[in-house]
Protein backbone atom coordinates (compact mmCIF):
# COMPACT_ATOMS: atom_id res chain seq x y z
CA UNK A 1 0.00 0.00 0.00
CA UNK A 2 3.29 2.42 0.30
CA UNK A 3 3.61 2.49 -3.40
CA UNK A 4 -0.15 4.01 -3.51
CA UNK A 5 0.11 6.46 -0.92
CA UNK A 6 2.65 7.81 -2.99
CA UNK A 7 0.77 8.33 -6.13
CA UNK A 8 -2.49 9.50 -4.33
CA UNK A 9 0.11 12.14 -2.77
CA UNK A 10 1.46 12.68 -6.17
CA UNK A 11 -2.12 13.09 -7.11
CA UNK A 12 -2.75 15.91 -4.16
CA UNK A 13 0.45 17.94 -6.15
CA UNK A 14 -1.20 17.73 -9.39
CA UNK A 15 -4.40 18.89 -7.68
CA UNK A 16 -2.88 21.72 -5.88
CA UNK A 17 -1.10 22.96 -9.05
CA UNK A 18 -4.22 23.09 -11.57
CA UNK A 19 -7.01 23.37 -9.56
CA UNK A 20 -6.30 26.01 -7.14
CA UNK A 21 -7.38 29.39 -8.71
CA UNK A 22 -10.15 29.68 -11.36
CA UNK A 23 -7.94 31.08 -13.57
CA UNK A 24 -6.20 27.57 -13.88
CA UNK A 25 -5.74 24.94 -17.12
CA UNK A 26 -8.46 23.10 -15.96
CA UNK A 27 -11.07 26.15 -16.18
CA UNK A 28 -10.45 25.76 -20.06
CA UNK A 29 -10.17 22.05 -20.26
CA UNK A 30 -13.19 21.25 -18.50
CA UNK A 31 -14.79 22.56 -21.38
CA UNK A 32 -13.12 20.52 -24.53
CA UNK A 33 -9.71 19.21 -25.39
CA UNK A 34 -7.96 20.68 -28.42
CA UNK A 35 -4.83 19.10 -28.44
CA UNK A 36 -2.90 19.44 -31.82
CA UNK A 37 -1.07 16.12 -31.41
CA UNK A 38 -1.39 12.96 -31.15
CA UNK A 39 1.11 10.24 -29.85
CA UNK A 40 1.29 6.53 -30.71
CA UNK A 41 3.61 4.89 -27.77
CA UNK A 42 4.63 1.88 -26.07
CA UNK A 43 2.97 0.94 -22.45
CA UNK A 44 6.67 0.74 -21.53
CA UNK A 45 6.50 2.46 -17.92
CA UNK A 46 9.99 4.37 -19.50
CA UNK A 47 8.38 5.73 -22.07
CA UNK A 48 5.74 8.44 -21.21
CA UNK A 49 5.29 10.66 -24.21
CA UNK A 50 3.71 13.33 -21.63
CA UNK A 51 6.48 12.67 -19.45
CA UNK A 52 9.33 12.87 -22.25
CA UNK A 53 7.74 15.62 -23.77
CA UNK A 54 7.27 18.07 -20.19
CA UNK A 55 3.66 18.37 -22.13
CA UNK A 56 0.48 20.07 -19.99
CA UNK A 57 -3.07 18.11 -19.69
CA UNK A 58 -4.77 18.70 -22.80
CA UNK A 59 -1.50 18.94 -24.91
CA UNK A 60 -1.53 15.09 -25.99
CA UNK A 61 -3.80 12.63 -27.55
CA UNK A 62 -2.47 9.61 -26.38
CA UNK A 63 -2.56 5.85 -27.97
CA UNK A 64 -0.54 3.50 -25.82
CA UNK A 65 0.05 -0.57 -26.84
CA UNK A 66 2.29 -2.59 -26.97
CA UNK A 67 5.27 -1.83 -28.96
CA UNK A 68 3.66 1.11 -30.14
CA UNK A 69 2.11 -0.42 -33.24
CA UNK A 70 -0.53 0.56 -35.79
CA UNK A 71 -2.41 -2.29 -37.43
CA UNK A 72 -2.98 -1.31 -41.15
CA UNK A 73 -6.63 -0.33 -41.99
CA UNK A 74 -7.40 -3.82 -43.11
CA UNK A 75 -6.29 -6.14 -41.26
CA UNK A 76 -6.83 -9.70 -39.41
CA UNK A 77 -6.67 -8.99 -35.92
CA UNK A 78 -8.89 -6.42 -35.62
CA UNK A 79 -7.97 -4.16 -32.39
CA UNK A 80 -11.09 -1.82 -32.51
CA UNK A 81 -9.69 0.36 -29.87
CA UNK A 82 -6.72 1.47 -31.36
CA UNK A 83 -8.51 2.56 -34.77
CA UNK A 84 -11.62 4.39 -32.79
CA UNK A 85 -9.47 6.14 -30.90
CA UNK A 86 -7.43 7.09 -34.23
CA UNK A 87 -10.34 8.27 -35.76
CA UNK A 88 -11.38 10.51 -32.78
CA UNK A 89 -7.96 11.89 -32.96
CA UNK A 90 -8.26 12.96 -36.73
CA UNK A 91 -11.72 12.99 -37.33
CA UNK A 92 -13.22 14.99 -34.60
CA UNK A 93 -9.96 16.57 -32.71
CA UNK A 94 -8.79 16.77 -36.27
CA UNK A 95 -4.79 16.56 -34.86
CA UNK A 96 -1.96 18.07 -37.51
CA UNK A 97 0.47 16.13 -35.88
CA UNK A 98 0.63 11.73 -35.45
CA UNK A 99 4.12 10.57 -33.61
CA UNK A 100 5.23 7.43 -33.64
CA UNK A 101 6.85 7.05 -30.47
CA UNK A 102 9.34 3.53 -30.03
CA UNK A 103 11.90 3.18 -28.22
CA UNK A 104 15.35 1.19 -27.21
CA UNK A 105 15.03 -1.72 -24.86
CA UNK A 106 11.32 -2.59 -25.92
CA UNK A 107 10.14 -5.88 -24.35
CA UNK A 108 7.16 -6.16 -27.21
CA UNK A 109 10.17 -6.01 -29.97
CA UNK A 110 12.31 -8.55 -28.41
CA UNK A 111 8.76 -10.78 -28.14
CA UNK A 112 8.97 -9.79 -32.04
CA UNK A 113 12.39 -11.27 -32.21
CA UNK A 114 11.93 -14.46 -30.40
CA UNK A 115 9.80 -15.03 -33.11
CA UNK A 116 6.34 -17.37 -33.37
CA UNK A 117 7.49 -19.38 -30.18
CA UNK A 118 6.53 -17.25 -27.65
CA UNK A 119 2.62 -17.44 -28.00
CA UNK A 120 3.46 -21.17 -27.00
CA UNK A 121 4.87 -20.39 -23.90
CA UNK A 122 3.44 -17.87 -21.08
CA UNK A 123 1.99 -15.88 -22.83
CA UNK A 124 -1.63 -15.94 -24.35
CA UNK A 125 -1.75 -12.60 -26.15
CA UNK A 126 1.69 -10.88 -27.23
CA UNK A 127 2.99 -12.73 -29.82
CA UNK A 128 -0.20 -12.22 -31.77
CA UNK A 129 -0.48 -8.51 -31.17
CA UNK A 130 3.38 -7.61 -31.88
CA UNK A 131 2.74 -9.97 -34.91
CA UNK A 132 1.52 -6.79 -36.78
CA UNK A 133 4.97 -6.11 -37.41
CA UNK A 134 5.99 -9.29 -38.15
CA UNK A 135 7.65 -7.54 -41.97
CA UNK A 136 9.84 -5.26 -39.73
CA UNK A 137 10.95 -8.47 -38.19
CA UNK A 138 11.43 -10.11 -41.74
CA UNK A 139 13.29 -6.95 -43.06
CA UNK A 140 16.02 -7.38 -40.37
CA UNK A 141 16.29 -11.19 -40.58
CA UNK A 142 17.00 -10.35 -43.96
CA UNK A 143 19.23 -7.36 -43.99
CA UNK A 144 21.18 -7.60 -41.01
CA UNK A 145 21.35 -11.75 -40.70
CA UNK A 146 24.04 -12.92 -38.24
CA UNK A 147 24.29 -9.90 -36.52
CA UNK A 148 24.15 -9.79 -32.58
CA UNK A 149 20.56 -9.95 -31.36
CA UNK A 150 20.55 -6.37 -29.82
CA UNK A 151 21.64 -4.53 -32.66
CA UNK A 152 18.27 -6.97 -34.77
CA UNK A 153 16.43 -5.89 -31.67
CA UNK A 154 17.51 -2.02 -32.53
CA UNK A 155 16.72 -2.25 -36.06
CA UNK A 156 13.58 -3.60 -35.34
CA UNK A 157 12.44 -1.29 -32.97
CA UNK A 158 12.97 1.22 -35.97
CA UNK A 159 11.70 -0.70 -39.00
CA UNK A 160 8.29 -1.30 -36.56
CA UNK A 161 8.46 2.63 -36.12
CA UNK A 162 8.04 3.24 -40.11
CA UNK A 163 6.06 0.05 -40.65
CA UNK A 164 3.29 2.05 -38.29
CA UNK A 165 3.49 4.86 -40.26
CA UNK A 166 3.32 3.31 -43.63
CA UNK A 167 -0.21 1.44 -41.94
CA UNK A 168 -1.63 5.20 -41.06
CA UNK A 169 -1.28 6.05 -44.32
CA UNK A 170 -3.79 2.91 -45.34
CA UNK A 171 -6.35 4.78 -43.52
CA UNK A 172 -8.34 6.61 -45.92
CA UNK A 173 -9.01 9.98 -44.11
CA UNK A 174 -5.05 9.72 -42.83
CA UNK A 175 -3.78 9.97 -46.22
CA UNK A 176 -6.34 12.07 -47.14
CA UNK A 177 -5.00 14.70 -44.94
CA UNK A 178 -1.43 14.05 -45.09
CA UNK A 179 -1.66 14.55 -49.19
CA UNK A 180 -3.26 17.98 -48.34
CA UNK A 181 -1.03 18.81 -45.68
CA UNK A 182 -3.17 19.42 -43.18
CA UNK A 183 -1.63 16.27 -41.20
CA UNK A 184 2.05 15.38 -40.83
CA UNK A 185 3.43 11.81 -39.02
CA UNK A 186 6.40 11.70 -37.52
CA UNK A 187 8.32 8.96 -36.23
CA UNK A 188 10.09 9.02 -33.07
CA UNK A 189 12.60 6.70 -31.09
CA UNK A 190 13.69 7.34 -27.56
CA UNK A 191 17.05 5.82 -26.46
CA UNK A 192 16.39 4.84 -23.16
CA UNK A 193 20.55 4.11 -22.65
CA UNK A 194 21.77 7.48 -24.26
CA UNK A 195 18.87 10.00 -23.26
CA UNK A 196 18.56 10.75 -26.97
CA UNK A 197 15.48 11.83 -29.00
CA UNK A 198 15.40 10.04 -32.69
CA UNK A 199 13.79 11.23 -35.63
CA UNK A 200 13.14 9.23 -38.87
CA UNK A 201 14.32 11.52 -41.85
CA UNK A 202 13.04 11.06 -44.94
CA UNK A 203 16.50 12.76 -46.61
CA UNK A 204 18.74 10.12 -44.67
CA UNK A 205 16.52 7.26 -44.62
CA UNK A 206 18.08 6.80 -41.01
CA UNK A 207 17.14 8.16 -37.62
CA UNK A 208 18.82 11.24 -36.92
CA UNK A 209 18.81 12.63 -33.69
CA UNK A 210 16.35 15.25 -32.38
CA UNK A 211 18.59 16.75 -29.59
CA UNK A 212 21.81 15.19 -28.96
CA UNK A 213 22.63 12.66 -25.71
CA UNK A 214 23.36 14.86 -22.23
CA UNK A 215 26.84 15.72 -22.04
CA UNK A 216 27.90 15.20 -25.75
CA UNK A 217 29.40 17.69 -28.17
CA UNK A 218 27.25 18.07 -30.77
ZN1 LIG B 1 8.17 -0.94 -25.72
Amino acid sequence: MKDIARFIAGFERFQIKYFQDEQSLFSRLRHSQQPRVLVISCCDSRVDPAMLTDADPGDLFVIRNVANLVPPYVHEIEAPGIRAALEFAVKSLEVEHIIVLGHSNCGGIQALMKGEGITQNQYEFIGRWVSIARHARERVLRELPQKPLALQERACEQAAILLSLENLLSFPWISERVDNNSLALHGWYFDIVSGELLSYSAETAGFEPLISAPGSET
